[in-house]
């Protein structure tokens, strides 16, 4: 049996993040191993047989860390990124309306216009008159937006996105994450028929130029893998875990002893293989989550004018399966084999067993929602298709999440185990790459050096941070 310190499981960003941080600090006892051939995980970028890449679900990078974002600098260099103002749409009604929706919805046919601020007026007269919290994310939705907004928008769009209703979810994860409304800046864009747009300056993102989202983690991999030959071991998968004796068994049947575990698995996957199924099983039907179909289509020709800046669409009503729809050419010509004549784009659809749908047409239900909204003009215009399933793609912020989180994440940390990372600790307000780095970072400093797991722990203190802003540079 091998003998180690510090064991991580997983090398997504989580994983990479406590790795990155166990080699930055010298850490002299460590080993990560991780099922996959390659690291970067749901992060991850894959070229198809057409020479397409497509992420996993179209990634866009919302740092709040000084250091994360310094690390991007370095795994990249100055040349590897394109730079991109953040544009993004929400396709109602037949048409385009810039995001934050609520403050465009001047774009909307008049009748929705006048529903919609009327709304907003009866949601803020509500609210000025006090009264318990909302209940459930239902609640939320109709205390912040009032009707109008709500059915027009927020109801269907967050059904589409969790695979649920609304009702079916909590409301206190949403910190920044759902823009809320400034009331006279609504009216007066209305006065005005003004867009009031979130892209900008200081709204920019950047794509790697080659590769996709995961030639970042992929880099990030193989640079420790070349300083710690021995410490990174793919295609290595956890298969038991005794925490009493603090043991890893993995499916080769290596056995591994550890002073200290981080896992970056899903927590209710960790729990199954573990001694402590038993104990925390009934735990675990509080944590839900939804699967992500992700469909990229790859087509002929190039992008209309009317998609020419878009980075990305919603997509609320049912004429269309998909929530989201990236262009995903757009973010670097190099995802397409030949940009002089190609571009892509790449949806994503939920599934849950409360929203579930027919697999087998997902795709081509697809390419009929691209058709039937006006994203491709022509069924002829498709090169081909590629489609991945992901089993778990959101963590739910569910009714009971925290009463799950709070009995099974502790009764690990009394055994040597943190479980962290988007399903390790299952809080969707803290699991994009930034956040899901940062937890690999705070968990090794935790054990170093009794650091505090801000991003953990304090969700809200770290989107409260505003990212700096990217250097001004197009490419
Ligand atoms: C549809 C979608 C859209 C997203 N959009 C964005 C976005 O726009 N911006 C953003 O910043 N983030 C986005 N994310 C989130 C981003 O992908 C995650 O933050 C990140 O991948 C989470 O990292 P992680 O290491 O916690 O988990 P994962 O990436 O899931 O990594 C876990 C790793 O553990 C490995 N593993 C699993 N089981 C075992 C086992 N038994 N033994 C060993 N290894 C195992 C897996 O192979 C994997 O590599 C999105 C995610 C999805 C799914």
């Amino acid at each position: 049996m091998t003998a180690t310190d510090v064991l991580v499981v997983g090398l997504g960003p989580t994983g990479l993040g406590a790795a990155w941080r166990l080699d930055a600090l010298g850490h002299p006892d460590w080993i990560a191993c991780e099922a996959a051939p390659l690291a970067g995980g749901l992060a991850g970028s894959e070229v198809d047989e057409h020479g397409f890449t497509w992420d996993y679900g179209g990634h866009v990078q919302f740092s709040h860390y000084a250091y994360f974002d310094a690390l991007m600098d370095d795994l990249l260099g100055e040349d590897g990124w394109y730079h991109h103002d953040r544009e993004s749409w929400v396709w109602v009604r037949g048409r385009f309306v810039p995001y934050p929706f609520q403050l465009n919805v001047h774009r909307l046919p008049e009748d929705d216009t006048a529903r919609a601020v009327a709304g907003l007026v009866s949601a803020a007269r509500r609210a000025s008159e006090g009264g318990p919290p909302p209940a459930d994310f239902g609640a939320w939705i109709d205390a912040a937006f009032g009707p109008g907004i709500g059915e027009i928008f927020m109801r269907p769009y967050n059904t589409k996105v969790w695979a649920r209703e609304p009702e079916r979810m909590a409301w206190h994860w949403i910190g920044d994450r759902v823009a809320t409304v400034d009331l006279p800046r609504v009216v007066e864009n209305v006065r005005l028929n003004r867009d009031d747009v979130s892209w900008g300056p200081n709204n920019r993102f950047r794509f790697p130029r080659r590769g996709g989202t995961g030639a970042i983690w992929r880099t990030l991999g193989d640079r420790l893998a070349t300083r710690h030959p021995s410490r990174l071991q793919f295609g290595r998968r956890l298969a038991a875990l005794d925490t009493a004796a603090r043991r890893a068994t993995f499916d080769d049947g290596t056995v591994i002893g550890y002073e200290r575990l981080l896992s970056t698995i899903a927590v209710d996957q960790l729990t199954r293989l573990s001694d402590l199924a038993p104990a925390l099983g009934p735990a675990l039907e509080d944590l839900e989550y939804s699967s992500t179909h992700v469909i990229g289509v790859g087509l002929h020709g190039q992008a209309p004018e009317a998609l020419a800046g878009k980075c990305w669409m919603y997509f609320p009503e049912d004429d269309c399966p998909f929530y989201r729809v990236t262009h995903f050419s757009h973010y670097s010509p190099h995802n397409v084999a030949d940009a002089a004549t190609q571009w892509s784009l790449m949806a994503e659809v939920a599934e849950s067993p409360h929203r579930p749908l027919r697999r087998a047409d997902v795709v081509a239900d697809t390419v009929d929602g691209m058709l039937a909204t006006g994203l491709v003009a022509d069924r002829a215009a498709v090169h081909h298709t590629w489609h991945r399933r992901l089993e778990r793609g959101y963590p739910i912020p569910s009714l009971h999440r925290d009463r799950a989180l709070a009995r099974v994440l502790p009764a690990f940390e009394a055994r040597g185990v943190r479980s962290r990372g988007r399903f390790g600790a299952w809080k969707y307000e803290v699991s994009n790459q930034d956040h899901s780095f940062a937890q690999g970072v705070e968990a090794v400093d935790a054990w170093l050096s009794g650091a505090d797991e801000e991003t953990l722990h304090h969700p809200d203190r770290v989107n409260a941070r505003r990212p700096a802003p990217l250097k001004d540079r197009r490419a």
